[in-house]
């Protein structure tokens, strides 16, 4: 069957997160499940320049503000559709923000004509191309299933993927007419959300099927707790609601044959891993030590990542004796303060602030334990990782971490089975003691690489959720 996917960014020609993990991964898997997906991107200089063989297929006279074409063609191993608009999408940099750091003020008409292109693609303006099933990734691509609904008329089934809930597109409601939706689409029951117009709203209202990247997300999202505003309307649709976990692509995070490591290894041959530890130490500045728990952050450096909590309990960490390698990015204040500590335990605490592909493989093949405090956590991908390269994570027990990582409790250590070190409540006192456990653990070469070993043999790829996608869109195809 074939199956459209739209999205606002992909690996490898272009990533701001996990979305694009998942975006650039799930159509290989869903190839072995007999899914034929295309996926349709913004038409960034960086996707543009990726695109190989392209031929335009369709012409919008005014798509937002100007003209745009879609091309189809094969970039980063995927077949794609992409929305070539200048005048939304010719712009350096990260996809959402201009340089000097606020976001790009036409956004809502630039992610309007994606889902609105997406929408067309879906009601056949490519010859020849008849999609049985839409796939659209966040707030990004939600409108879509409101366009096919106000639209009317013949379309595929739609399933919109709520990645992380706290990124909703929300817009001002004087718009309306400039994003093409009728003035009755301003209901509650249409696209009104707070007094403006909710993109992401739109699309757990309209489409089909909703899922998000994890069964506890799925069942947190319904609680005013973990809702952000929209828990009413998520436990409304909730017969249509479900989780289904990411996996990560098993050749790009392959421990056996990464080009980022100084040393391959896999689960029969563990010890090979304190070829990477070194290096790692040599690249962070930690000292040589070759006994000392070294823990790692691999992470976007925010509020949700519990990035605060970390800061506070860095001298539990030095107290157990650890050290951490961190590689990160976001807010400022949280990389100053990363620098900040890292000069005040040299040797002890190494840091990288920017984005580094490679460094990430070589930390998570080199590390002994990898932190994830995250105050909510839809997936996940970095815990993933560490399972396959047998570094233990840490994890604070939310989401998409509760669901991927067996805590070292008795019970689990009697049985043999414990992947990892989970904590609950979310909070610095709690992310200490799961230190000090992780480093007790680490003491005993034993159980630690029994825990390493269970966590890479166990099935963190893309083969069980592609089914399970791949029953979704039989479910709702048209
Ligand atoms: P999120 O999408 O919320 O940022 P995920 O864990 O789902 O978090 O995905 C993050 C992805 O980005 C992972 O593939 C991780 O390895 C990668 N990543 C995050 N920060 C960095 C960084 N500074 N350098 C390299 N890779 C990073």
């Amino acid at each position: 069957m074939e199956v459209l996917s739209v999205a606002s960014e992909a690996y490898p020609l272009i990533k701001t997160g996990g979305l694009a993990d998942v975006v650039g991964s799930l159509p290989g898997a869903l190839a072995a499940e007999g899914v034929s997906v295309r996926t349709l991107l913004p038409g960034y200089p960086r996707v543009l320049a990726g695109l190989d063989e392209a031929e335009p297929v369709a012409v919008f006279d005014n798509l937002a503000g100007g003209p745009a074409r879609l091309l189809a063609g094969r970039g980063g191993g995927l077949d794609l559709f992409v929305l070539d608009a200048p005048h939304l999408f010719e712009r350096p940099g990260n996809p959402y923000v201009a340089p000097g750091g606020t976001d790009w003020p036409d956004n809502p008409q630039r992610f309007a004509a994606l889902a609105r292109a997406g929408a067309s693609i879906g009601q056949g303006v490519v010859p020849g191309y008849r999609p049985q099933a839409i796939h659209a990734h966040d707030w990004q691509a939600a409108l879509l299933p409101a366009y096919l609904h106000y639209d009317g008329g013949a379309r595929p089934g739609t399933v919109v993927t709520v990645h992380n809930l706290a990124f909703q597109g929300q817009v001002p409601a004087s718009l309306l007419a400039a994003l093409g939706l009728p003035p009755s689409a301003y209901t509650t029951d249409g696209v009104e959300y707070y007094q403006s117009i909710g993109y992401l709203k739109a699309g757990v209202r309209f489409a089909d099927r909703i899922t998000t990247v994890s069964p506890t997300y799925a069942a947190e999202i319904r609680t005013p707790e973990a809702g952000m505003g929209m828990d009413g309307l998520l436990r409304n649709r909730a017969s249509v609601v479900s989780g289904i976990l990411n996996g990560i692509d098993e050749d790009i995070w392959n421990p056996a044959a990464d080009t980022a490591l100084a040393a391959a290894f896999d689960a029969g041959r563990i010890a090979a891993r304190a070829g990477n530890r070194a290096a790692l130490q040599v690249r962070m500045s930690l000292a040589p030590d070759a006994a000392c728990p070294l823990f790692a952050l691999v992470s976007r450096l925010t509020w949700q990542k519990g990035i605060d909590l970390l800061l506070t309990a860095l001298p539990s960490l030095l107290e157990v004796g650890g050290q951490l390698a961190v590689l990160g990015a976001g807010d400022g204040g949280f990389e100053d303060a990363m620098r900040t500590a890292a000069a005040a335990a040299p040797g002890r605490i190494g840091c990288f602030i920017g984005y580094d592909e490679a460094l990430a493989h070589l930390i998570q093949g080199g590390a002994d334990a990898l932190l994830v405090p995250s105050r909510f956590e839809p997936c996940g991908l970095t815990q993933l990782c560490a399972l396959r390269y047998g570094t233990v994570p840490v994890v604070a027990r939310t989401g998409g971490l509760a669901d991927t990582v067996i805590d070292a409790s008795p019970m689990a250590l009697a049985a043999g089975v414990a992947t990892g070190v989970q904590f609950a409540p979310i909070t610095a006192e709690m992310l200490e003691a799961a230190i000090r456990r992780a480093a007790a653990l680490h003491r005993e070469p034993a159980t630690w690489q029994r825990m390493q070993t269970n966590g890479m043999t166990t099935d963190v790829s893309w083969r069980d959720p592609a089914r399970r996608y791949a029953a979704l869109f039989r479910d709702i195809a048209r």
